[in-house]
């Protein structure tokens, strides 16, 4: 018996069943037939499923992106001149590089181009504001950057070379992705590009590709070699890079292609608009599909009526994205009006889902069924997953997928572990949790105990070992998926000279999950408006951080007994039930 089957057999109540009887858990007693909990998960390192998909599907279509398609081949040919031009340029083992992009092919085309060359890809959200890009770069030590020619985004880049030790830009040119008739309309208007230094700081795509394909040949070991630094603000809010190995992410892509057992290898086609750069898109969207030989219908942003027009047209197979975007389309006045019946499966998680929307849209779209699964950056990330075609629990995230353990620990008592039904920390094993944080020693052994990995979410198991999340222990808002976390926003909040006290907290919306609002009391004899507010902010946090209300009161902010600001309270004073 493993010590952690030990320690619940004796932590579960008096009563309660335990998680682990008779050598097995909960879980597999109940496991979808023809899929064996136990199926042994390979390490390897990732970019060997690039390789293996040129060779196995070089004329299938890998991505479908603004009407024009690369097949594997074509794939497999760009990640190797990519690397090889990488390499040129000083990449080496552990040399981050960072990719600042929407959705494009280059996302797919670079990150498998810097894992070959030997280096660590760096995901930076293209919304952050400077202050966090600038944060990010200096934490992760981030020395090449890879964006766009798009305003927007190489403006905050060439500020991020004059303040930071980025050292150099790789720009790749939005029209060498887009179909003919945009180029040619962009060289007459001129628009959207923008013009790049000619120095040796600033290197333009077309040189970086301009190789033999030949990269030189990388030892990876991986279960030791970070392939990902990805940020998170984990339970505390402070920004974090989640060292993700070579294997962490070979593994959890193998766990979810294991779990979903009807995958058609070589014949799905999958959406994709899901951000790449967000852990949840990078393994299901991009490396399941790669190693299973699908195709990815790629988009930069979402647009539900583009969505639904890219559905009908192309008839893709398996929908992933977050709850936001399935409420999006199933209460769009136009659902009724496509063709949805491609769609095999549709998978959900990053944040609840509520079951009227998850049954509204299998409803109104007539066929796609949709199944909800839990995750975190920290476990690369999916863990937990209702089978696409099968058993699903409304409310449930679904049953650990191959190889991973859930276990529920009790808040009360730090070491006891609760047995079927009781509520608790949900804590993961794994071959998929991460290493730990970079450079952040106690933040890691905060968050993995005893080769426990705790989520910082509280829920329970239920008597078929699916998961049931009610609860969370961190401070985090999740905005159509995205995390918000309270205190940096009230963080920007107090840099306004007029604020004394703040509190910000995550208010349920049915279309979004969840609002950020903020409650602030002005210093004495000082005054601000919801608005100044507001604008005061727009500079300090990214867009989806901004508060969506801001409620100014004169009466002081709730306290807790030693007299820090309350939280809690206040959602109480002010009737807000969170989920
Ligand atoms: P991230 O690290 O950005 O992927 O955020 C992970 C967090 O999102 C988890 O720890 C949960 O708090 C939340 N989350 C993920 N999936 C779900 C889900 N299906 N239902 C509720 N919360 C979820």
């Amino acid at each position: 018996m493993t010590q952690a089957a030990n320690q619940i057999q004796m932590g579960a109540e008096q009563g309660a069943q335990p998680l682990f009887e008779n050598g097995k858990w909960v879980w597999e007693r109940h496991y979808p037939e023809g899929v064996n909990w136990k199926t042994p998960i390979a390490k390897k390192p990732l970019f060997h499923i690039i390789d293996q998909a040129a060779d196995k599907y070089p004329h299938n279509t890998a991505i479908e992106f603004a009407g024009r398609s690369w097949n594997y081949a074509e794939l497999g040919r760009m990640v190797n001149r990519v690397a090889a031009g990488l390499q040129d340029l000083g990449v080496t083992k552990g040399t981050k590089v960072g990719l600042f992009l929407p959705n494009t092919p280059y996302s797919i085309m670079f990150f498998f181009g810097i894992l070959k060359a030997g280096g660590t890809v760096v995901n930076y959200n293209p919304l952050y504001v400077e202050r966090e890009l600038q944060g990010q770069i200096e934490d992760s030590e981030t020395d090449i950057m890879v964006t766009l020619d798009q305003q927007p985004l190489l403006d905050k880049m060439e500020t991020m070379l004059k303040v930071t030790r980025l050292k150099k830009l790789i720009v790749c040119p939005a029209s060498g992705v887009q179909p003919f008739v945009t180029q040619i309309l962009g060289m007459i208007t001129g628009k959207g590009r923008s013009r790049i230094a000619a120095d040796e700081r600033h290197v333009l795509f077309d040189d970086v590709v301009d190789n033999d394909g030949a990269p030189a040949h990388v030892t990876i070991d991986p279960l030791d070699d970070v392939a990902v630094l990805q940020y998170t603000g984990g339970t505390t809010g402070i920004p974090k890079g989640a060292m993700l190995t070579h294997a962490n992410l070979y593994a959890n892509m193998m766990q979810i292609v294991t779990w979903v057992k009807d995958l058609r290898f070589g014949q799905d086609s999958i959406v994709g608009i899901l951000p790449l750069f967000h852990v949840f898109a990078m393994t299901v969207v991009m490396n399941c599909s790669i190693y299973a030989g699908l195709k990815i219908l790629l988009f930069s942003k979402f647009d539900a009526k583009e969505v639904m027009e890219a559905i009908e047209k192309h008839r893709p197979t398996l929908f992933p994205a977050v709850p936001a975007v399935f409420n999006a389309i199933a209460n769009s006045p136009e659902v009724g009006n496509y063709d949805f019946s491609s769609l095999r499966f549709c998978i959900t998680g990053g944040a609840p889902m509520a079951a009227d929307v998850q049954r509204l849209f299998e409803e109104r779209t007539g066929s796609a069924s949709l199944a909800e699964g839990y995750g975190l950056t920290e476990a690369a990330p999916g863990c937990t997953f209702n089978p696409p075609i099968g058993r699903k629990k409304a409310g449930s995230v679904g049953q650990p997928v191959p190889g991973t353990i859930v276990e529920i620990l009790s808040r009360d008592e730090p070491h006891r572990v609760l047995g079927v039904g009781e509520k608790g920390e949900v804590c993961i094993s794994g071959p998929q949790v991460m290493k730990g944080y970079y450079r952040r020693p106690e933040a890691t052994a905060e968050q993995i105990k005893n080769g426990r990995l705790h989520t910082g979410d509280v829920g329970y198991l239920d008597e078929h070992g699916y998961l049931h999340l009610v609860d969370r222990i961190k401070d985090l808002i999740l905005v159509r998926g995205y995390n918000v976390y309270p205190r940096i926003v009230e963080e920007a909040i107090y840099l306004h000279p007029a604020v004394e006290e703040c509190i910000v907290a995550g208010v349920p919306d049915q279309e979004r999950g969840e609002n950020v609002w903020a409650w602030v009391k002005p210093a004495a004899g000082k005054s601000v408006s919801p608005d100044a507010l507001k604008e005061f902010l727009i500079d300090k946090l990214s867009p989806i951080e901004v508060p969506r209300k801001i409620i100014v009161r004169e009466k002081p902010l709730p306290k807790t007994a030693v007299g820090k600001l309350s939280r809690k309270d206040l959602l109480a004073e002010e009737g807000i039930v969170r989920k």
